[in-house]
This record gives structure tokens, sequence and C-alpha cells, in this order.
């Protein structure tokens, strides 16, 4: 999908900060973080949603995301984490090429998820 953000940054047509790669994926840095640190897991293939992933790349995605979740706490931006995938537009997907968010957090950062108003 030539229109794809992450697809143009994948083929070094967008700059990108990208901290880590593997065979499959990529890490990313948000271009607007919401913790320092907050990087993208993104997939090298576009693909739209989780449903689309082929579940045989699901051992290379969890090990991708441990190594750079590790790498981020090692750097002491957060001493924890969220892992977080939007899944369409109605569950605040934006960029239509599948990624989990990867969220680096510390005790009373104020971050808050799936407030309810
Ligand atoms: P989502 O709402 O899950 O689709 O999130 C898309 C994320 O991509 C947002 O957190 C954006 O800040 C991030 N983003 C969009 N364009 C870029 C870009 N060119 N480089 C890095 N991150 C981006
Ligand atoms: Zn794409």
């Amino acid at each position: 999908m030539n229109s794809c953000i992450f697809c143009k940054i994948i083929a070094g047509e967008v700059k990108g900060e990208v901290i880590r790669v593997s065979d499959r994926f990529i890490a990313l840095k948000d271009a607007h973080p919401v913790a320092p640190g907050h990087v993208l897991i993104i997939p090298k293939q576009h693909f739209v949603t989780l449903f689309d992933l082929p579940d045989n790349w699901g051992s290379e995605l969890l090990t991708f995301t441990k190594a750079v979740a590790s790498s981020l706490l090692d750097k002491k931006l957060g001493d924890g984490f969220n892992v977080i995938m939007n899944n369409l537009e109605p569950a605040g997907q934006v960029v239509p090429h599948a990624h989990l968010h990867l969220i680096p957090r510390k005790d009373g950062d104020g971050i808050r998820f799936f407030t309810k108003v």
C-alpha cells in the first residue's frame, strides 16, 4: 500500500527513528510519544489489524517485543510498560498498518488508559 506512512518509513522513503529491526518487524519511535521511550512495533509487511498477522509470526513478535521492552527498561525509561494495540477506527486506530504501542511507565507518571467518560 504505497500511501501508508509506515510502509514508506520501512521502504526508506520517509524518515523515521527505527531503534531495532528483526526479520519481520521494526521498532519505531512514536512521533508523538505519550511517554519518553514510546515505540511502535510494526510488521515490515503491510497488514491492517491483528486478524491479518499470520499466526506463525507470533513467536517472533513476542520475542521482538520483549527485547525492545527490556532495552527500554535497561535505559531506565520506565519501571513498567504497557503493550497496547488499537484495531480499527472505533478502537482508536489511526494508522491502518498493524502495530503495537510499547509505552514505558513510571509510578505517578499521570498516564491513564481506558477511562470511560
Ligand atoms: P494508532 O492510533 O494506534 O493508529 O497510533 C498511530 C501512532 O502512530 C500514533 O501514536 C502516532 O503518533 C504515530 N505516528 C504517526 N505517524 C508517525 C510517523 N511518521 N512516525 C512515527 N510515528 C508516527
Ligand atoms: Zn503499510
